[in-house]
């Protein structure tokens, strides 16, 4: 149609018809590729701002379940080491005692498992490459921080579990195993640890302290670094979003 009129005008010489011709044209395409660039981007931030969201639910959602776990689980038991290590580095061998707690923690320190990631939608945008959707540069920088984490623990756990000592199979004459249903699942716990037993056996001393130390790595970069990046992210995006959750404001 705009193509015959400028056909018309070039054929009667009308130039500056065809000029305004040609400059609708130009306008008509320029304005076309605006609206669909401004349409792009509102598509873009209505993704990322759905991303944000979900982001932010699986950041609660973990924290409140498998990572509250921590707090419950892997703590306390945590303490417990940590205070029969500190004995053990001061003290009289002859009079260390093992409570059954601890006793607990040394015949299950062997346990390393990876944590889940805690973002299914964090994976989900990394494969469909939209990661770049994320504008804001603190909460890229983090989730990608969590990201490498989450790959470096898992070369680090596959180390962890490489020629690894299970102490209560090496050495079943210092632990008294029991299968409790107390925890989700059915466990073995372990208590009446042979404390002078134990410390007098130069072989389970050694054993003892690779496995400790490893158990050290895997509570310290593992776990800790898990719940503390995932609170971090939550405390970000709370934030981001204007949300305030009840136990905040107690
Ligand atoms: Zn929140």
């Amino acid at each position: 149609m705009i193509l015959r009129r400028i056909t018309e005008h070039v054929k009667t010489q009308n130039w500056l018809a065809v000029g305004i011709d040609f400059f609708i044209v130009v306008v008509g395409v320029f304005i076309g590729l605006q609206f669909s660039n401004w349409n792009e981007a509102r598509q873009e931030r209505a993704q990322e701002a759905d991303y944000v969201q979900r982001l932010h639910d699986e950041a609660k959602a973990g924290l409140d379940g498998l990572l509250g776990w921590v707090g419950v689980y892997f703590e306390p038991r945590y303490k417990e080491y940590q205070a029969l290590v500190i004995r053990m580095g001061e003290g009289d061998l002859d009079e260390i005692t093992i409570s059954d707690a601890q006793c607990d923690v040394i015949g299950n320190m062997h346990d390393f498992i990876a944590m889940p990631s805690q973002f299914p939608s964090l994976a989900e945008m990394t494969a469909s490459g939209q990661f770049d959707l994320i504008s804001d540069p603190t909460l890229r920088r983090t989730l990608i921080n969590y990201r490498m984490m989450k790959d470096q623990s898992q070369v680090l756990i596959d180390n962890l579990n490489t020629s690894l000592t299970i102490l209560p199979n090496d050495f079943p004459q210092y632990f008294e195993a029991q299968l409790t249903n107390d925890t989700p699942g059915l466990e073995l716990t372990y208590k009446n640890c042979d404390a002078v037993g134990m410390m007098a056996d130069k072989a389970f001393m050694n054993r003892f302290a690779d496995t400790a130390s490893r158990y050290n790595q895997y509570y310290n970069i593992v776990i800790d670094q898990e719940k503390t990046r995932v609170a971090t992210m939550h405390d970000l995006l709370d934030e981001k979003l204007g949300i305030v959750h009840d136990e905040d404001q107690e």
